[in-house]
């Protein structure tokens, strides 16, 4: 039986859900499943457009009509998008947010007198559309020829799939790629994510992660995703559709969710902690000299990949040397 705050590792057991989501599918799962008990009445969806070469979000008001994007790591608007077409919205709401657009959407909902469920997805960090333009000049595709992008997907961990205007698809994996390059070198990352609180008390229903480090890559193809239950209607809602076998689960600890977070959290504390040093690495970084040099070459892209990521590991190191 699942209950408030438990952690749980599950999946989708509707097979195409599972292959088109993310990690086990338990995001869009609960879209249907919500639209199909009548509990919600509108629900956030994000279709792809060409022209901008990125994801905007919509509301929808079916099932039918929510598209199993997977998570899309560009910068979007949540928020503004919401206040600007908050007329549109039938009360009960789901709405997927990252950690810190959870309290601000639910509180603006809330003073709309609209009910909301909030799906709340583990963030490291959010890219800019440079990110993605970048991608391309290194994958050798140019804007024109893309059709559509989708970041994650076709199995677990999967990875980007570049859609060309001939139907082909340019394949980026997640892990060991240059995807992955570009997230660590924090080149892309939004402003606001060198202070990002590692914790947060949100007002979410639940929290989404991938497993990371508790299923291993190569194994585990399939995908499953790491849930934190945070509201006991969640947990019936979750209960259910164990129940009519929409979903498979087993139980985890809260430390194994911090666990396969721990880089992400060691970092952002770091962060925190060192704010004068995180102020300055975020001027080097936005420097548009140095921006105009490091992304001007491959190779000076990987110097500056090695000595960002090494550089983070020794300072990470020293400071558990001075605290112990
Ligand atoms: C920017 C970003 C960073 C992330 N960082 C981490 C991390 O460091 N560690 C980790 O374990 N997990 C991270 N995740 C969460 C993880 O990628 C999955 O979202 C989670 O595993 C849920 O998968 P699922 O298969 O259950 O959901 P799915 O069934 O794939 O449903 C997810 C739904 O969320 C919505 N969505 C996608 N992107 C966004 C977005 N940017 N903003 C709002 N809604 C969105 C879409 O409607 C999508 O269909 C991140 C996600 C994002 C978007
Ligand atoms: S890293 Fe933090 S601040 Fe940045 S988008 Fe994610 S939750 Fe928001």
């Amino acid at each position: 039986m699942i209950q408030c705050n438990d952690i749980i590792l599950a999946y989708s057991n509707d097979t195409e859900v599972r292959q088109r989501a993310t990690s086990g599918g338990i995001g869009s799962s609960l879209v249907n499943r919500l639209f199909a008990q009548g509990r919600i009445n509108s629900a956030i969806s994000f279709e792809y457009d060409k022209k901008l070469l990125g994801y905007r979000p919509r509301i929808v008001a079916s099932a039918e009509d929510y598209t199993v994007s997977g998570s899309i790591y560009h910068e979007i608007n949540l928020y503004a998008y919401i206040r600007e077409h908050i007329g549109e919205i039938k009360s009960p709401f789901l709405c997927f947010a990252l950690p810190c657009q959870v309290n601000p959407i639910k509180k603006m909902l809330e003073k709309q007198g609209i009910e909301s469920y909030i799906i709340e997805l583990t963030c490291s960090s959010q890219q800019s559309f440079e990110a993605t333009e970048y991608l391309l000049k290194r994958v050798g595709v140019s804007k024109e020829n893309v059709s559509s992008i989708r970041y994650r997907g076709d199995g677990w961990p999967g990875g980007i799939c570049i859609t060309l205007k001939d139907g082909s698809c340019v394949r980026v994996p997640n892990n060991n790629s240059i995807w992955m390059q570009i997230f660590q070198s924090h080149l892309f990352v939004m402003p606001r994510c060198f202070y990002c609180q590692p914790v947060r008390e949100t007002m979410s229903d639940i929290k989404l992660a991938d497993p990371w480090e508790i299923d291993i890559i190569g194994k585990e193809t399939q995908g499953r995703s790491l849930c934190h239950v945070k509201s006991g209607r969640m947990a019936e809602i979750l209960n259910g559709m164990v129940d009519e076998e929409f979903i498979t689960y087993e139980k985890r600890q809260m430390a194994d969710f911090l666990y396969s977070q721990r880089g992400v959290i060691a970092r952002k504390t770091y962060n925190l902690h060192h704010l004068r040093f995180t102020k300055w690495i975020k001027s080097v970084l936005g420097n548009k000299w140095y921006r105009k040099s490091v992304l001007s070459s491959t190779f000076l892209f990987r110097v500056h990949c090695f000595l960002y990521t090494y550089g983070y590991r020794c300072l990470h190191k020293l400071e558990n040397l001075r605290e112990h």
